[in-house]
Order: C-alpha cells, then sequence, then structure tokens
C-alpha cells in the first residue's frame, strides 16, 4: 500500500457513492427522531465560497454528522439566497444580466459545495429566486396586508445613492449601506413598511427563553431598545401669551422636570408648520434655512455628545404646569425626529447634551439632584452635571427622595393632573420592505385610481389597495433588458406597461401593479419552513407542508454569523412569530438554539478583495484535500471565536492525516491480533469521551487536538491499533474527516468480512458513536514502588482501582521498557505484594 495518502481519488470516490447511495437523503415523514440541523442561508458572492464560508459550513456539518451519530435523523439542507442587491450588484459589475449570472453563480458555488464533503440533502434545495419559491414570498407578504402588518406611508428613509434605493434602518452600518458600504443619506418617500413594532414587545420577552450566543442576545436587545418613560404635554404661548398649541416631550426621567428650562423640537417636527404660521419674518428665514442644513447631515452626527450645539429660537414658549414658569422653545439638529417624540425638554443640570445646548444658548441651568459630593450649589461645568443617582432638591413634593422612587412619584403625579401620560417606547422602527431594484420578488399589490376615489379597497385604511388574487402568484418577474436601477426613486419595473397594466380586483376597471421588489431579507426570513416540505405533494399548494413542518421545526440547531444579529435574526423571529399568530405554525420562535461562529482572518488580517487575501478552498482541497482542510479550518482556534488561516497550519494539518493513514493501513496490513498495552486502550477510550464531549460542545479545536495526542501515543507504542480499536478510533475521526474515515472504514471492513460480502453498502456515517467503557476512566492514579531482591528500581503510575491487584501490576511492570529488564534478569522466584504501595520481585 501506498505511504501517501491518494485524496485526489478517495474524496471524488466517496462524494460519488455518497450521492450514489443516497446516504445523506433521509425520508422525512418517516423520522423518528428528527434533527434539524441548519446552517445560516447563504447569499454566495458570485466569486464563489470562499474559506470563510467553509468554516461556517464545516463547524456546522460536523455537529449534524455528530447527532446522526447519536441516533438522531439528522436533516440537513442547503440552497441559496441568490435574489438581492448583492446578487445584483455583482451582475452589473461583470455586465451581465442578473438571471443569467444568477444560473453562472448558482453553478460554481453548488459544485463548490459538493466538494466540501458535508452531509447536505441535495435532493431539496430552495433558491430564492425560483418561481417556486418566490410565489410564496409574495404569499407572505399578501398575508402580511391582509393581516393589518403591510402598510404604506412616506417616511424619511435611508437611500444608498450607489444601489439607487432605499434600505431599512438595520441594513445601514456605521452609516453605511450594509450591501455596498456606500454612504446613506436620508430622503423622504412613501415605500412599504412591515410592522415589526407591533411585536417589540414579544420580541424582547422571549429572548428570555433562547438558547443562543450571549453577544447575540444583547445585540437584539440593544436593537429593541425598550424604554419607560412618559409623554408630558406642553401648552406653546407666543410672546404675548396666547396658546398656539402642545408639544409633547417623551422622557424616562420627568423626575428632574422641576429643573427643566427649554424645550427642543427637531427640524422635521410637524409642529414647525404651526410655528412657519406665527413667527416673526426675521426669524423664519432664518429658520428655514437651518432645517435645510440639518437635511445634510446624518442622524449620528447630529447626536453626537460634545458637537458644539447650535438651534434657532421660535420666540415662543412653553408652559412647565409644573411650575408656571415660561420655558423658550427652540428648534435644534441634535434632536432627531425619530428617537421619542421628537421633542426634548432640557434640564441642562441633570443631563449632558442639555447642558451644552443650555451653554452655547445662554440659558439658565437649575440643579434638582444633590451631587454626588454633596454640592447642592449652582451648576457651571460639564463635569458637574449629575446624570445618575442621588436625592432630589428644589424640586417642590419631591425634595428629599432619591431619583428612582422621584421617578415613579413624578409619572403618578402628571398623570394625575392630566399633563402627562406613561407610555414604553422602542428603538425598534418598523421594516421598510420595498425596494427600487429589479432583482427581487415583485411586491403583490396592485393599484386602482377609481377605487382611491371613493374611499374603495381592501381595507379601509389603505384605500385603491388590492393584494394579487392567490390564484393569480406568483407576480413573475419579467425579463427585461433596462434593469439598472435610477436615480429617481422609480423601479425599473415602472418603465414596463406591459408588466403593471392589470385589471383592479375591486372593481375591474384599469389598475396598475406595483413596481418596487421586496427586500431580500424578505427571501430569507421564512426559508427554513421550506426546505422540509420541497418536493412534498404539498409543494405547489402551501408554502410549507402542515405535517412535516410540525415533525421538522422549529430548527434544532442553527448556525450563522453574528454580523446578523438583527437583520435576519430579528427579521425570522417577527416573521414565524406573525405566521403563529395567523394559525399557520405551532411555534413562535424558528431558532430556539442558535450558535454565531467566529470568523476566519488570514495571517493577521480580515480578509478582502483589496489586500487580495481572500482564501478560496478550491486550490487547498486540490493539493490538501478537503479533510485536511476541514480539520486545520476546525483546528485553528474555538468555533465560537475563529482563526487565522496560515500555510504553514495547513500543512501541518495535511501531515497529520498522512499520519493517520499510514496508522490505519499498517494497522490492517499487521493483521487484527496485536495486543495492545493498557495505555493505548486507557487512551483510546479517554479520547473517545473527549472528543464526544468537546464535538457536542463544539470545542472542536481540542477533539482534534485530543485525537492527536492519540495517535502519538500510538506511534509511542508500536504505531498500529487491532482492528476493534482501530474502527472506534475511525469512528470519532468521522465527522471531522468523512472521506479519510469511509475509506479506511471501507478497508477494515473487506479485511473482517472479504470484499464480496454481497451487502447493502453500509457507510461509517450510518453508524452510532462508540462508547467508552467507564473502567478505563478512573482519573486517580497511584504510585507503586518496584523492587528487585528488596532493592527500589524505581516504580509505576496506575490507576488507583488496579494499584491493588497483583495482577495488573505484574502486567503493568512487564509493559514497561524499563522495569522489564529487570525482573527478566533472572527467574522469578516469589513476589511480595503490598497492594497499592509496593511490589518486590524475588528472583535469581
Ligand atoms: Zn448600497
Ligand atoms: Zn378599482
Amino acid at each position: 500500500m501506498s505511504d501517501k495518502y491518494p485524496h485526489v481519488e478517495i474524496e471524488a470516490k466517496w462524494q460519488k457513492t455518497w450521492s450514489g447511495e443516497k446516504v445523506y437523503t433521509i425520508d422525512l415523514a418517516k423520522a423518528k427522531k428528527p434533527f434539524y440541523n441548519l446552517m445560516m442561508f447563504p447569499y454566495p458572492s458570485a466569486e464563489g465560497l470562499h474559506v470563510g464560508n467553509m468554516y461556517a459550513f464545516t463547524g456546522t456539518d460536523i455537529y449534524g454528522r455528530f447527532m446522526r451519530m447519536q441516533g438522531y435523523d439528522v436533516f440537513e439542507p442547503i440552497g441559496l439566497d441568490g435574489f438581492g442587491i448583492h446578487s445584483e450588484n455583482y451582475a452589473f459589475k461583470v455586465g451581465k444580466h442578473p438571471v443569467e449570472q444568477a444560473k453562472r453563480s448558482e453553478q460554481n458555488f453548488y459544485r463548490q459545495l459538493s466538494l466540501i464533503g458535508s452531509m447536505y440533502d441535495w435532493s431539496r434545495t430552495v433558491e430564492t429566486y425560483d418561481p417556486g419559491y418566490y410565489r410564496w414570498t409574495q404569499w407572505l407578504f399578501v398575508q402580511m396586508f391582509r393581516h393589518g402588518l403591510a402598510y404604506r406611508a412616506k417616511a424619511e428613509v435611508n437611500w444608498c445613492p450607489s444601489c439607487k434605493t432605499v434600505l431599512a434602518d438595520e441594513q445601514v452600518i456605521e452609516e453605511k449601506c450594509e450591501r455596498c458600504g456606500n454612504i446613506v443619506t436620508k430622503r423622504a418617500l412613501e415605500q412599504w413598511f412591515f410592522r415589526i413594532t407591533a411585536y417589540a414587545g414579544k420580541l424582547l420577552e422571549n429572548i428570555s427563553r433562547l438558547k443562543w450566543s450571549e453577544k447575540v442576545l444583547v445585540a437584539q436587545e440593544h436593537w429593541i431598545g425598550k424604554k419607560e418613560g412618559i409623554n408630558i404635554t406642553y401648552p406653546v404661548a407666543d410672546e404675548k401669551g396666547n396658546n398656539i398649541g402642545e408639544v409633547i416631550c417623551f422622557t424616562t426621567r420627568p423626575d428632574t422636570n422641576f429643573g427643566a428650562t427649554f424645550i427642543v423640537l427637531a427640524p422635521e417636527h410637524p409642529f414647525i408648520s404651526t410655528i412657519e404660521r406665527v413667527i416673526k419674518k426675521e426669524n423664519l428665514a432664518l429658520l428655514r434655512q437651518y432645517i435645510k442644513d440639518t437635511q445634510k447631515m446624518s442622524s449620528e452626527d447630529r447626536i453626537a455628545q460634545g458637537r458644539k450645539k447650535t438651534g434657532v429660537a421660535t420666540g415662543l414658549y412653553c408652559i412647565n404646569q409644573l411650575t408656571g414658569q415660561k420655558m423658550p422653545l427652540y428648534i435644534s439638529d441634535f434632536v432627531v425626529m425619530g428617537v421619542g417624540t421628537g421633542a426634548v425638554v432640557g434640564v441642562p443640570g441633570h443631563d449632558l447634551r442639555d447642558f451644552e445646548f443650555a451653554q452655547s444658548m445662554g440659558l439658565p441651568v437649575v440643579r434638582v439632584v444633590v451631587g454626588a459630593d454633596g454640592n447642592k450649589g449652582p451648576i457651571t461645568k460639564p463635569e458637574q452635571v449629575q446624570e445618575d443617582e442621588g436625592i432630589m432638591i428644589n424640586s417642590g413634593f419631591l425634595d428629599g427622595v432619591a431619583i428612582t422612587e422621584a421617578i415613579e412619584k413624578m409619572k403618578d403625579h402628571l398623570e394625575q393632573k392630566g399633563w402627562g401620560k406613561r407610555v414604553t417606547t422602542y428603538h425598534l422602527r418598523d421594516w421598510l420592505i420595498s425596494r427600487q431594484r429589479y432583482w427581487g420578488p415583485p411586491i403583490p399589490m396592485i393599484r386602482c385610481d377609481t377605487c382611491e376615489k371613493s374611499g374603495k379597497g381592501e381595507r379601509a385604511d389603505m384605500p385603491g389597495w388590492y393584494t394579487v388574487p392567490d390564484d393569480q402568484l406568483p407576480v413573475t418577474l419579467p425579463i427585461i433588458e433596462d434593469y439598472k436601477p435610477g436615480d429617481d426613486g422609480v423601479a425599473p419595473l415602472a418603465k414596463h406597461k406591459e408588466f403593471y397594466e392589470t385589471t383592479c380586483p375591486g372593481c375591474g376597471g384599469n389598475a396598475t401593479r406595483e413596481t418596487d421588489v421586496s427586500d431580500t431579507f424578505l427571501d430569507s426570513s421564512w426559508y427554513f419552513l421550506r426546505y422540509p416540505s420541497v418536493g412534498s405533494l404539498t409543494a405547489d399548494t402551501s408554502p410549507f407542508d402542515p405535517a412535516l413542518t410540525k415533525q421538522w421545526l422549529p430548527v434544532s440547531m442553527y448556525t450563522g454569523g453574528a454580523e446578523h444579529s438583527v437583520l435576519h435574526l430579528m427579521y425570522s423571529r417577527f416573521v414565524t412569530m406573525a405566521l403563529k399568530e395567523w394559525g399557520y405554525l405551532d411555534f413562535d420562535e424558528p431558532f430556539p438554539n442558535f450558535f454565531a461562529h467566529g470568523l476566519v482572518i488570514k495571517e493577521g488580517a480580515k480578509m478582502s478583495k483589496s489586500k487580495g487575501n481572500v482564501v478560496n478552498p478550491d486550490e487547498y482541497i486540490k493539493l490538501y484535500g478537503t479533510d485536511a482542510l476541514r480539520m486545520y479550518l476546525m483546528f485553528m482556534g474555538p468555533f465560537s471565536e475563529g482563526g487565522d488561516f496560515r500555510d504553514t497550519g495547513m500543512e501541518g494539518m495535511s501531515r497529520w492525516v498522512g499520519r493517520v493513514w499510514r496508522m490505519a493501513t499498517a494497522s490492517l496490513e499487521s493483521g487484527t491480533t496485536i495486543d495492545t498495552s493498557a495505555v493505548v486502550l486507557k487512551s483510546l477510550h479517554r479520547t473517545i469521551k473527549k472528543v464526544g464531549e468537546d464535538t457536542a460542545k463544539r470545542h472542536y479545536n481540542t477533539a482534534i487536538a485530543a485525537m492527536m495526542e492519540f495517535t502519538n501515543l500510538v506511534n509511542d507504542h508500536g504505531g498500529t491499533l487491532p482492528m476493534p480499536l482501530l474502527k472506534m478510533f475511525l469512528l470519532i475521526l468521522a465527522p471531522y474527516a468523512p472521506h479519510l474515515a469511509e475509506e479506511l472504514w471501507s478497508r477494515a471492513d473487506a479485511v473482517e468480512h472479504g470484499v464480496a460480502k454481497g451487502n447493502a453498502f453500509y457507510s461509517i456515517h450510518q453508524h452510532s458513536w462508540p462508547v467508552f467503557d467507564p473502567q478505563y476512566l478512573t482519573e486517580e492514579s497511584t504510585i507503586v514502588v518496584v523492587q528487585v531482591n528488596g532493592k527500589t528500581k524505581g516504580s509505576i503510575v496506575i490507576d488507583t482501582e488496579s494499584s491493588s491487584s497483583q495482577e495488573k501490576i505484574e502486567a503493568a511492570v512487564r509493559d514497561s521498557e524499563k522495569m522489564r529488564k529487570y525482573i527478566e534478569a533472572g527467574n522469578i522466584r516469589k513476589v511480595i505484594f503490598v497492594p497499592g504501595r509496593l511490589v518486590n520481585f524475588v528472583i535469581s
């Protein structure tokens, strides 16, 4: 047999066999112990799979294979999220039509995926641009509309000037477009939204029962951003004291309201139209210029602490009903419309931003909380601004009360007086779902002018709008040539009459289709529900088969990147909750278990195309084989943290794979009768235990290290293993190096049973995880002194249990190369044994 592991032939051979024998396709309906092992939906970059993707896939696959060996019916599907800006932008870049490019990307991606040795069920793939799939994405939109969760509204929205479309808040990361990295601006546009905020409370509440990586839960909690506060109403008066309306300010700290000295409105606040009517002419021009200037800035810049505060005085006053005092009303860019009510009550003594504003406007600062140092005097410096704990002063009925208690007392007081109302607010905004792009599922809505004018429509609150009737779904995306987006915010489909002209489902007259497409994140918000139902009898009549869904969902274990914390993971939870409420599902959390994997870097640097250090797995697979690459990726560091890809490390792993190959082939050649030393046996059982425990916890790196330690030990003890032990080792290696383990397993089988056994193919991957024998695991050891003719020659270390057995001690001494020579120097006449302490060989 060859010394070198022939990975190319062996990996190709087994991939073909697995696929031919359908080793990884299970009968979903018959499964007794279903385990749905899912990797986050890939949206392959058209360049194909990079090593970071393979990292995630491999870590997921090892877990799936391990659970299968634990007796579960593991379903591990794969597909791709190929609609959307990401794929479309790439098609533009390479000058291909998105439809054509999608086909090429799919082919390349699936080809690469078939090489990485994962146990995918290739009979049930999902591609989001398949009309058989997006028909149901559109169905989901229709359900959202029918249940009042989809609506159209004009709003200040994020606009990516490069992608030429609007984006949801979650898709703007540090002011940049999540897909292309360009700076996002704001535009006031009428758009479609999903009312995810209706589920804000539930999304937050359920977090406590999710078994997810902690950092992801924290990110979700933060994004939902629940705040309990109060809306306080302030009457507004002009200089002469005439009432001209009222302003409502949200605050979580009403306790400090005796110290309020001004009110500030966001430049977008609707009350400004009232102000414009009553403000003095010379101030009006100033105000309008200020509003114009503000529109050029990002919200993040506007609210940044420490930035010089600017503003415009309106000449109007708000009345603090607690004190009867007049507080000047300002407009300032540090207040944004999306936060609270877009109006802030200024308490400069106890809020740093308010203090900064008061300083630059020359407004009074009043202390209402005793300083941490006991200071009760005026507040003149930023460091004296007391934001947190303390005791109230200068606050009427609250004097002497601690802040936390004062907050509730003040809320009670304001509510009793009718000046305020307790409210809970969230940072989470409704999900902006429409995109002015081509490459997505057309939004299945129809608008009719006639019905709009007469106030008719499918929903009373949205006259003129109808959903596309169910039997007309899908609304197929037509193949058009002018698919590029424009700067005008009008979608490419809007140029195609043959697409948008249709009949009104209400009055039968002429109507038009919506020409925006939906956000890609809608495609991926429900795909996990589809996989088990692909190819089922109900695949064409329902989005997911009720019986299979009941049997297979929610997902048993979900693995993916933490970067989707508030994107995909939030949207999917929302969609699942809605489907549960409508009676389609009997669970409200799609992923009770979620594991966030780490990221791969290259030689200390983040992988990026511009640096040219993106690792393509293809070349490494060719050079070292899939198994060596799988093992190396998992060995780089803890799976939850990622690791640094180094070619030298890759070579090291390749050498170890070669060592396993030689150890196994040598074992098979030398037959099955070699005696095993106790040390090897014990180490094997410990390794089985360790690899099993670590794999369950996804500590793959330490599991691999344990296997390496074991093979080193075998090397030190003759270099071969008897058949039963070799097979046990191959079983624990199988999830990590599926091809290598399969090949050696089949060779071992041939040695044991002869080649032509005529039985059906029985893959190593259909076997159970080996059971370790606890008798080999006793942790405590005892030192037993070894004497020859009463003279100490050394000692042996043995587990405490065995140390009282004379037979085991004698065997251990014979096993030890160092000790053996003493007792073999003559004939043993007598053995004196003191259990657990000493053995004395009397020889002559
Ligand atoms: Zn963009
Ligand atoms: Zn109509």
